[in-house]
């Protein structure tokens, strides 16, 4: 079932996401949903928050987009990652490599909008699966860049917090917009 996806203003988007203890029916019911909103929405990447949720599972699935390539170690060997999308984190925790790149983001609370972010390079990943196995590897590209997006709106930070107020500016007033929608509780 496609759940409504929820606008930047919409105060869940700055809730911290409770830790997911058990892994319930009821939280395999709610990933199957937030699989099938992300890719009605031709998202690459969704957090519970983003469908109402202060929760710690996000969803990912960046196969398709192969003008923007990622790569992904399990044990540092270079898995196909096809095979692990769509991908479910409960609980990740992420480390971060201090080497920055800059690339675009977009976001599905903030519809149309797009700006540059500096992210980490590449970035380690230890959570807990569907099925409650541990699920540790590392990504670069666009997984690695998806990664530390959801994993920030699993602590309510959005990524225009990653700009500067000048970097800010060219979008402000579409930000605004939004804002208001989100806050009058609008979902797309
Ligand atoms: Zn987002």
């Amino acid at each position: 079932m496609k759940l409504p996806i929820v606008l930047y203003g919409n105060p869940v988007l700055r809730q911290k996401g409770e830790e997911i203890k058990e892994i319930t029916d009821e939280i395999r019911q709610f990933a199957a949903d937030m699989i099938e909103t992300m890719h009605e929405a031709s998202g690459v990447g969704l957090a519970a928050q983003q469908v109402g949720k202060a929760l710690q599972i996000t969803v990912i699935d960046v196969a398709d987009v192969a003008e923007r390539p990622s790569r992904m170690w399990i044990d540092q060997k270079e898995v196909d990652l096809e095979k692990y999308m769509p991908m479910v984190l409960i609980n990740p925790k992420i480390e971060i490599t201090k080497k920055k790149e800059v690339g675009m983001e977009g976001c599905l609370s903030f519809p149309e909008i797009s700006a540059d972010i500096s992210r980490g390079f590449r970035v380690k990943v230890e959570a807990q699966d569907l099925e409650g196995n541990e699920l540790k590897f590392e990504a670069a590209g666009l997984l690695s860049r998806a990664v530390q997006h959801e994993v920030d709106h699993l602590n309510g930070v959005l990524f225009i917090d990653h700009l500067s107020m000048l970097a800010r500016l060219p979008i402000k007033a579409d930000i605004k917009i939004i804002k208001q929608q989100g806050q009058a509780g609008q979902t797309v």
